[in-house]
C-alpha cells in the first residue's frame, strides 16, 4: 500500500493539526511554519499530486477550493492576501498532496524568490 501523504494523514485524523474548515471535499489547516501571520493550506480531501496530476475531473475541486478560500478569508474580514501554488520540487513543492497556499496579513513583495 502507498504511503499517506501527510495531508492525507491530517485528513484522516491519523496525525493532528489546526483544521480551521471541513467540508466533505476539502479542509483548510493552519501551516505548521507560517511565512506570513495568516498563512492557511487549502487542501482537496481527493489525492492529487500536483496540479501535474490534474485531470478534467478535478475541474470543479480548484473552483471550490477558490470559493471556500474566499469565503474564509471574508469571515476574517481579510481583503488582501496571495495564493501560491508550488508545483515540482524545483518550484518549492515538498508535499506531494495539492494544495493551495493563502497568505495574508503582511506586506508580500513581488517577484517572489
Ligand atoms: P509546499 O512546500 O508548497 O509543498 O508546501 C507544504 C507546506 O506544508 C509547507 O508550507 C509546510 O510548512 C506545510 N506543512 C508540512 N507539514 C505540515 C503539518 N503537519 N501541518 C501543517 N502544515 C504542514
Amino acid at each position: 500500500m502507498k504511503e499517506k501523504s501527510i495531508f492525507k494523514k491530517i485528513i484522516d485524523r491519523d496525525i493532528p493539526a489546526n483544521i480551521i474548515y471541513e467540508d466533505d471535499l476539502s479542509i483548510i489547516i493552519e501551516d505548521i511554519s507560517p511565512q506570513a501571520p495568516i498563512h492557511f493550506l487549502a487542501i482537496p480531501k481527493k489525492e492529487i499530486k500536483g496540479i501535474s496530476d490534474m485531470t478534467e475531473a478535478d475541474t470543479d475541486i480548484i473552483g471550490h477550493l477558490m470559493l471556500i478560500i474566499k469565503k474564509q478569508m471574508a469571515d476574517k474580514d481579510i481583503k488582501d492576501y496571495r495564493l501560491v501554488v508550488n508545483n515540482g520540487s524545483e518550484a518549492g513543492q515538498t508535499v506531494f498532496h495539492l494544495h493551495i497556499h493563502v497568505l495574508a496579513n503582511r506586506t508580500l513583495g513581488w517577484p517572489p524568490g
